[in-house]
């Protein structure tokens, strides 16, 4: 009996000490954070670990913990977010825009993304199209009856490559060979002449076109302008003129840099994500700005200031709390 009874209290200590044991306390206080990006190439991609890796510095402090996935890219991220499968995302702001404001002809048309929020914006991203040289394409013009990839199904440049060839014209199902693959794989089939031209809207510099244009295929950056073009940027708010600057590219056949059009990288999340999470982030990102902004030589041209800017979907309250401390609001 008395050994029962020594047994019982060993086991209840035992049990009151695991109760009370730091691991269970940490696991319950970390909030676990996921920030959906693009394919490894990109510019998200570093992006969403450049953030990551702010906010987990700071573990002990918020008890927060942010992950990084690589995904299909902005429309996928935006429709993760909204099922609650990711917090964050890095979004295109014209995909952004779509999206909160439900736009006909986007995936979003007449089905509003109301509980998208915006955080910050980050880096320019170009409409950018590379082609062999043998492919012979020196305008849009010239993809006609071409082997292109517009980009996957998800992804945010997929959109802009079809708003390029309809501005001029060109019916991607009838006029040309269309591809939908992921912008990570366009460069090897460029270089094995299995495609002739792709289309990725992304920052510069990106690891996809540094492989695009290192290897023995010679391609070179395609300029995309006219008239055709100039409407499309005029009629649609989210678009500005932009341009490729081929002296990150040092193996591609251009000497000038190349006209095209563009978009900004942004940081959104869902209205479910709590005001804590989204402040701590936003004030690790604003706070470090000059420590952030060498994370990326795409980042070179970041502002505070131009960080607010470019966002349709309404500032989540948390970013919004930082900005105002700060003055930036
Ligand atoms: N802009 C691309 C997209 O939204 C991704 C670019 C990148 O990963 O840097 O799908």
């Amino acid at each position: 009996m008395k050994k029962l009874i020594m047994l019982t209290v060993a086991v209840l200590f035992g049990f009151t000490l695991m109760l009370g044991a730091a691991p269970g306390d940490v696991q319950a206080k970390t909030q676990f954070v996921t920030i959906g990006t693009g394919g490894i190439t990109g510019v998200y991609y570093p992006t969403g670990g450049a953030i990551a890796k702010m906010i987990n510095a700071k573990r002990k402090e918020y008890g927060i913990r942010a992950t990084v996935e690589s995904t299909g890219g902005s429309a996928f991220n935006v429709n993760a977010i909204m099922a609650g499968d990711l917090e964050f995302g890095v979004v295109q702001s014209d995909r952004q825009y779509q999206a909160f404001f439900g736009e006909e002809g986007s995936e979003w048309g007449g089905n509003a993304q109301k509980d998208l929020r915006a955080v910050f914006s980050i880096h320019p991203e170009s409409v950018t199209l590379a082609a062999s040289v043998d492919s012979g394409i020196k305008s849009v013009m010239d993809l006609k009856g071409k082997r292109v990839n517009l980009g996957n199904p998800g992804s945010g440049h997929l959109k802009n490559s079809k708003d390029t060839l309809a501005a001029v014209g060109i019916d991607p199902e009838k006029d040309l060979k269309a591809e939908f693959i992921k912008a990570a794989e366009a460069p090897g089939l460029l270089q094995d002449g299995r495609l002739d031209a792709f289309f990725y809207t992304v920052g510069h510099p990106s690891g996809a076109f540094k492989e695009a244009t290192a290897g023995k295929t010679k391609v070179v950056f395609v300029a995309i302008e006219g008239m055709g073009i100039d409407e499309l940027v005029k009629n649609k708010s989210y678009y500005a003129k932009s341009f490729v600057p081929v002296s990150q590219y040092p193996g591609a056949m251009n000497d000038a840099d190349v006209p095209t059009f563009g978009v900004k990288a942004t940081f959104c999340t869902s209205i479910k994500v709590s005001d804590n999470v989204v402040y701590a982030i936003t004030k690790e990102v604003f706070d470090n700005f000059d420590k952030f902004k060498k994370l990326h030589p795409a980042y070179a041209v970041l502002t505070k200031e131009g960080m607010l800017e470019g966002l349709s979907a309404p500032i989540h309250p948390g970013a919004m709390k930082y900005f105002k401390e700060a003055g930036l609001k």
